[in-house]
């Protein structure tokens, strides 16, 4: 089996096929840290993480590349309207951040370089541009990069002409007045005495947003990366301004081999973000519903596609991942009283195949709904399997290990440090379950049908079924 990927440079899917052998240097955006980040931030890096994870599955060695923007014009304002020191604000929400990703499973990447540590480097490259005559120092102190010298390579993401991306440049475009031409981006600005900033050849300023990527991927990964990604609404200008400033630094082509996009999180159809005001924090979320089920939510839809968020559909996730929880219970419960050397009962076979059909998913651009829908489906034969025949343990445990298999890739069924209270599988153990089954045996003993029908309903409203057949009670989750 191949693993394609679906490539925004060249807009088609493609074998995914590294440029050094087995390394990959994967690169994505992080956030600008100047607020508690919000359930569309932890769409971009819990989809990312799946990626890395199922690399990393597939064998590859990957080194994981991911920044922090902790000065920026939004944190200078934010610090401004609170009278907070910005560097203190900045380090505080990157706090924040860290705990958020850790409560979603988000691996930490092998590298989280901040802007605020790697100023001297970014003033190098920014020499490196003006020296080569792609970047220009203008009367006010600003630097900028003259994207006039990138003739053919403008639209080169965004696959647009210059005329459209004019006609296009939204917020995110710089609009300085002292540029030579509109699409042209900033690589320094000059920072008045009273703002955050450095001294530079250049005066006292601080880094443009973009050449910050271009610095760190270089440092900590390669010239050239294999992947890189981040949100659909970066391609054009960050990751466009990336490809100019970074191959014009190294001469290298391409920057990146493969770009990724993830697609929105949105709210009434509009992206959540924090301009529009539209916003949940992942904080807020996690107080209604386990860390878990949001990142089943969210792995639950492919990473380029949009998922629009309520709260009836994050309670539809809940009870979506519950019933594949409850197998998993099931099988557990299963394995205590499975025969030794017992026949699989066609439970390895189908376990193989599932395996198959996750691989052939995954490898189909990380198609994590498809690969999901095959796990409900083996979930559901392997309850019908346990409710009529006796399959051996080692087929048991072979189920079991493939759940942890799957989990090692999408992390869906890891909730252990959920900020909420944990949304139990069942509120009862083990023990209290067998506690009031022998109860209720007793209670039929002494022909007591109605306590005994109590306790059943009991179970039965707690998710506990139980099944009486020739040799005594049986119980199972309910799916
Ligand atoms: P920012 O801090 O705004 O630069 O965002 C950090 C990352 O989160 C970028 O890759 C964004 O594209 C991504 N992102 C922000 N909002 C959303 C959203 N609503 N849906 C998906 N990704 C988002
Ligand atoms: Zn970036």
């Amino acid at each position: 089996m191949v693993l394609k990927v679906y490539n925004t440079l060249t807009r088609e899917m493609e074998e995914f096929v590294p440029l050094q052998g087995k390394k990959v240097n994967m690169y994505v955006c992080g956030p600008t840290v100047y607020d508690h980040c919000h359930l569309g931030h932890a769409r971009s890096y819990v989809s990312f993480d799946v990626i890395r994870r199922y690399l990393i599955y597939r064998g590859y060695d990957v080194n994981y590349i991911s920044n922090i923007t902790d000065i920026d014009d939004k944190v200078i304002y934010r610090a401004k309207e609170t009278g907070e020191d910005p560097f203190a604000l900045s380090a505080k929400f990157t706090g924040s951040f860290i705990e958020d990703m850790d409560t979603l499973s988000v691996l930490p990447p092998d590298s989280r370089p901040k802007v605020t540590e790697h100023i001297p480097q970014i003033i190098e490259a920014v020499e490196t541009l003006i020296q080569n005559g792609t970047a220009y120092v203008t009367r006010k102190g600003n630097v900028y990069y003259d994207l006039t010298k990138s003739g053919e390579k403008i639209g080169v993401l965004s696959h647009q002409t210059a005329e459209g991306l004019l006609e296009g440049s939204g917020s995110r475009v710089d609009v300085e007045d002292d540029k030579r031409y509109q699409l042209d981006f900033a690589l320094w600005k000059v920072a008045p005495e009273d703002e955050a900033g450095w001294d530079s050849p250049w005066g006292r300023g601080r880094p443009g947003w973009h050449i910050e990527c271009t610095v760190m991927s270089m440092k900590y990964g390669s010239q050239q990366l294999d992947i890189h990604g981040g949100g659909m609404d970066l391609i054009f200008p960050h990751h466009e301004a990336e490809i100019h400033q970074s191959e014009s630094c190294t001469g290298k082509h391409p920057f990146s081999k493969y770009w990724l996009h993830n697609g929105f999180l949105t709210i009434d159809k509009e992206k959540m973000s924090k301009s529009l005001g539209n916003f949940f924090t992942i904080k807020e979320i996690l107080k209604k519903f386990p860390a878990g089920t949001i990142r089943f939510f969210i792995t639950y839809t492919h990473y380029r596609s949009t998922v629009d968020f309520n709260e009836e559909a994050l309670e539809e996730a809940g009870r979506a991942r519950k019933r594949l929880l409850n197998t998993i219970s099931n099988i557990r419960h299963e394995l205590s009283e499975a025969p030794e050397d017992g026949n699989d009962c066609g439970l390895l076979d189908l376990t193989e195949q599932t395996k198959d059909g996750f691989i052939r998913a995954m490898d189909d651009d990380f198609n994590t709904r498809e690969a999901i829908g095959e796990l409900f489906v083996f979930s559901r034969k392997v309850n019908s399997i346990m409710a009529y025949e006796k399959p051996g343990k080692a087929s048991l445990e072979n189920a079991l290990d493939f759940y942890s298999e799957i989990n090692e890739v999408l992390g869906i069924f890891e909730d252990n440090k959920s900020a909420s209270p944990e949304e139990n599988i069942c509120e009862l153990s083990e023990d209290d379950i067998l506690e009031m089954i022998k109860i209720r045996d007793e209670a039929r003993d002494n022909k007591d049908w109605k306590k005994a029908d109590a306790i059943r309903d009991e179970l039965k409203e707690k998710g506990i079924v139980l099944e009486d057949g020739k040799v005594g009670v049986r119980w199972r989750r309910e799916n």
